[in-house]
């Protein structure tokens, strides 16, 4: 089995088995390149036993919980190394929870979420493989999830 080997970094985090073709927009979640303090890797498109994917390593940077879950939703095969010292410290999935708060713009709008009112946008997980989502308060399903990603 041919199996990507990743180049060892000291600290920080590897996103690996991205939807091919997505490690851009897992760049934008992350704010990436405006919000750039270290060494980024992008590699698209490589083989895989599971298929093509993309790969994202990310040095002396951990992801929040709310970044997990956005990726999550562009990319729900993802998973996450942790690297410290390097070694991995921790590898999980990414994996939905059953409601997203304040990640997604509701694409409605007349949403109560979309007036300048205090109301974070709340979407129900109907789907994590791909991933559906629908708007807590109108119940509209948005098309285009990874465009109204806050
Ligand atoms: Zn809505």
């Amino acid at each position: 089995m041919k199996e990507l080997k990743i180049p060892l970094i000291n600290n920080g985090t590897v996103i690996d088995h991205i939807t091919s073709g997505n490690a851009l927009k897992v760049l934008r979640i992350l704010g990436i390149p405006e919000n750039l303090s270290s060494t980024v890797s992008v590699a698209i498109n490589v083989k895989s036993h599971l298929g093509n994917k993309d790969i994202v390593k990310v040095e002396n940077r951990e992801l929040e919980t709310s970044e997990v879950d956005k990726i999550a939703l562009i990319a729900p095969k993802a998973t996450i190394n942790i690297i410290r010292n390097y070694e991995v410290a921790e590898k999980h999935k990414v994996e939905l929870p059953s409601e997203i708060i304040g990640i997604v713009n509701c694409s409605n709008p007349t949403c109560v979420s979309n007036y300048n009112e205090p109301v974070k946008s709340r979407f129900k997980v109907i789907n994590k493989d791909p991933p559906q989502i629908i708007c807590y308060y109108c119940e509209r399903e948005p098309e285009d999830i990874s465009e109204r990603i806050i």
